[in-house]
């Protein structure tokens, strides 16, 4: 059976391994994403050898290899733009994982990677368009339509974490202010309980400390439960427009703050189904699949080596 090595690099950590032609994942590594780029290349190569080393019964060795990354990948697809928590700014990943390992090699942006995934073998198969966001640390988002990611004339479409909400609002990590991603971003979120509330209870504020201290009886869950409730409009309010926006025949929601915060999923549906006009009752919600599984298989998609 024939497969891709396929991998998911994120700010955290990075994931390799082998997909087949059914979308089964074999030999999966784990590596720790670190800063700097000589120790992250050779994390890499050390993983990728030992995806590569023992090849699973009936399945080819890889004829193409597809990451799934954060950041913005140029229309030219072989290096990343802007990823703040990866060493590879402007790097030339895929010439160099092809010199490497001998793989013609693809680039992707994990928003897009994770949708197309989603769309292939997820949780919204076959629903086009399909709109797909992720509130993590930041707000990803991947849209299909006709069965691809939409890229933008330049690649770099579906940034919608940084438009404008509030002119002259928060600041936003991007260094704007105002955006989206200000109000309803993971990061966002934890940096203003630290500012509002003070130091969280285990030391470091997260998006389910946050949500924990506004259902409990902490003395501060009026602070908390007001900061939450900003956040959940901003995250309505994104999801209203791009629905009002793009008319998908389903959305798909995930990221680590609705993991920490599972009541926004149905907050945001419910206000989705009331604002959206003309309305979206036609409309599918579903979660993500989670894991990076999605990414892998968007990424092997990327390749074009598996699937038409
Ligand atoms: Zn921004």
């Amino acid at each position: 059976m024939r497969s891709v090595l396929a991998g998911d690099l994120g700010g955290t950590k990075c994931r390799y391994a082998l997909v087949g032609e059914d979308f089964t994942v074999h030999r999966v590594q784990h590596v720790a994403t670190v800063r700097e780029r000589p120790a992250f290349l050779a994390g890499l190569e050390r993983a990728i050898a030992a995806v590569l080393a023992d090849l699973p019964p009936g399945l080819d060795a890889p004829q193409a290899a597809g990451f799934g990354t954060a950041g913005v990948v140029p229309p030219a697809g072989g290096s990343i733009l802007q990823a703040p928590n990866l060493p590879l700014d402007g790097f030339p990943l895929a010439a160099h994982v092809q010199q490497r390992f001998g793989l013609p090699t693809t680039l992707v942006n994990d928003g897009r990677a994770s949708a197309w995934g989603e769309f292939l073998r997820g949780h919204a198969v076959g629903r086009d368009p399909l709109l797909c966001l992720f509130f993590g640390t930041g707000i990803g988002i991947g849209l299909i339509v006709g069965g691809k990611p939409y890229g933008g004339a330049a690649n770099a479409a579906g940034e919608i974490g940084h438009t404008t909400y509030r002119p002259d609002g928060h600041a936003c990590p991007c260094g704007a202010r105002g955006h989206f991603e200000a109000y309803c971003g993971g990061r966002a979120i934890t940096e203003r309980a630290a500012q509002d509330l003070g130091s969280a209870p285990t030391g470091q504020w997260t998006v389910g400390g946050v949500v924990a201290a506004a259902g409990g009886t902490d003395p501060r869950a009026r602070a908390a439960q007001s900061l939450l409730d900003e956040a959940a409009l901003a995250a309505c309010t994104l999801v209203e427009n791009a629905c009002t926006l793009l008319n998908p025949a389903a959305v798909v929601l995930g990221g680590g703050v609705l993991d920490g915060w599972p009541d926004l999923r149905a907050r945001i549906e419910a206000h989705v189904r009331r604002h959206v006009r003309p309305p979206v009752s036609a409309v599918a919600f579903a979660p993500s699949l989670g894991g990076s599984d999605a990414i892998l298989w968007g990424a092997a998609a990327a390749t074009g080596a598996l699937w038409p």
